[in-house]
């Protein structure tokens, strides 16, 4: 194989992850990290480590030329991006390749037009598969989207093409509005984005979110690995994802698996990829919204309900193998749940908590996966995400998959901050979650007034 040797350009549990897939294909491993993550797990973890300067990320895990001079430095074949910081950004993408690094992802050119959402979904809807909004998506003109709007009917949902992490979005509820909202949402988009185009689409009131993770190796042949359910979301930012979906019928599962399978050859999209759908629990449809082209935070809900390591299949496919999974070699045993634990104080609005751990104790035992990049004595840094573990328990059903969530969240034990672990704990006892009686507002709008 042409990698013997990886930079993973990334911090916390995501670089952990790639060092141990690394580790197990005997591939030698570089850490990267600033100032703030000295001491952290994964330059623990890694073969060799290099610093990248100061904690903020404009300054190192989001600078392209000290990362590329690093992986000079360290004469790595290859570059992990992880999720966040450079996983899609297609400049970074290129420079690698210019650099003569192998980048363990899809090409420049799939990532630029999956990043931009109003292309995604002209993909799509050139490779036939349905979208929320099926006509004149691509204009950013305020006449054309307020035209749209009007054709559409309102509430709309105001999005940005550039937009990610469940930012640039505004739900629009009658036309006075649209005008007001469409200066403010712009402003507010090329402030964060740097790109103030916007679109706009049907908002639809009671949807659950379905995603579909797909393989691709660089020969066009592609897999589906089932979809996840993603709808427990707080600012349409997912807290806990689990699979299969308890609300979608096997005809739908079906349906969408092959849209997102239509859509990666549409684009000859290669890598591991994640095809987004929202699904209107109304009318029984779903329909695509965007294409993450980046390993997802969620992965592990799929790994163990598949057995396949997505991480390695995407380090295989970046060296140049064929894929050597097969469709019907797919197996989906029992269900899976993730719980997103943050270091947020729940009590406070989900304040961001960063602070030192004391007594971390992870759970364990049967059906309990944990990937976390903490330990007692630890110190969450303030500059980053606050996810600081992730909890992954699988049963033979939904509700063995429940209990042993709520039995690891018991267990699991982190003193000296404020995490998210009690409101996961009360969460997935809840009767409506427990009968999956739930849309992606149901946090915001009802679990916590009830
Ligand atoms: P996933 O579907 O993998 O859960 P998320 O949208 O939650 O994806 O994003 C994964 C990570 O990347 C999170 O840490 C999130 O904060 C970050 N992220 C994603 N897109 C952006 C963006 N455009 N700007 C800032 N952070 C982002
Ligand atoms: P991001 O790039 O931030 O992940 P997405 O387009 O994936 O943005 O949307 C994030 C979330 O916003 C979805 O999971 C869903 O909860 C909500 N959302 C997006 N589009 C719509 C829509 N048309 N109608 C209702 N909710 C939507
Ligand atoms: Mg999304």
């Amino acid at each position: 194989m042409g990698i013997n040797k990886v930079l993973i350009a990334n911090r916390g549990e995501i670089a952990v992850r790639i060092i141990r897939a690394c580790k197990e294909l005997g591939i030698e491993t570089v850490a990267v990290y600033s100032d703030a993550d000295k001491n952290s797990l994964h330059v623990q973890l890694a073969d060799d480590s290099i610093n990248i300067g100061s904690p903020l990320p404009i300054k190192s895990y989001l600078n392209q030329e000290i990362i590329i001079s690093a992986a000079k430095e360290k004469q790595v074949d290859a570059i992990h991006p992880g999720y966040g910081f450079l996983a899609e950004n297609s400049d970074f993408c290129e420079l690698c390749k210019e650099s003569n690094i192998n980048f363990i992802g899809p090409s420049a050119e799939a990532i630029k037009n999956m990043g931009n959402k109003i292309e995604a979904i002209n993909s799509a809807i050139a490779a036939g598969v349905p979208v929320v909004t099926n006509t004149n998506n691509k204009s950013s003109d305020f006449n054309h989207i307020q035209a749209t709007a009007d054709e559409i009917g309102y509430p709309v949902l105001l999005k940005a093409a550039s937009g990610g992490g469940g930012k640039g979005m505004k739900i629009v509820y009658n036309k006075e509005n649209l005008q007001e909202e469409f200066t403010r949402t712009k402003r507010e988009v090329e402030a964060v984005f740097g790109d103030g185009e916007l679109y706009v689409e049907k908002y639809i009131k009671n949807a659950r979110h379905v995603e579909v993770q797909i393989l691709f190796d660089q020969y066009g042949n592609g897999i589906h690995l089932g979809e996840r359910d993603c709808s427990i979301q707080r600012r349409h930012q997912k807290l806990l994802e689990e699979a299969p979906s308890p609300i979608i019928s096997q005809q739908m599962r079906e349906e969408m698996t092959q849209s997102a399978l239509k859509l990666a050859k549409h684009v000859g999209y290669f890598s591991a990829g994640t095809v987004e759908f929202i699904v209107d629990i109304d009318t029984k449809s779903f329909y695509f919204i965007e294409m993450n082209t980046r390993i997802q935070v969620e992965h592990p809900v799929t790994e163990v309900l598949t057995g396949i390591d997505l991480i390695k299949e995407q380090i295989l496919i970046a060296a140049g193998e064929k894929l050597t999974i097969e469709q019907k070699d797919i197996k989906f045993l029992g269900h899976a749940i993730e719980c997103r634990i943050n270091a947020e104080d729940p009590a406070k609005n989900f304040i961001p908590m960063p602070g030192k751990l004391e007594n971390v104790i992870p759970p364990g035992g049967p059906g309990v996966r944990t990937d976390t990049a903490c330990f007692t004595g630890y110190e969450v840094p303030p500059f980053y995400d606050s996810m600081i573990a992730k909890i992954i328990t699988t049963g033979k059903d939904r509700q063995e998959a429940i209990n042993r969530m709520y039995r690891a969240l018991d267990e699991f034990n982190v003193e000296g901050i404020a995490t998210t672990i009690p409101f996961h704990k009360e969460l997935i006892r809840d009767e409506d979650f427990i009968t999956s009686n739930y849309n992606t507002r149901w946090i915001e709008e009802s679990f916590y007034n009830e």
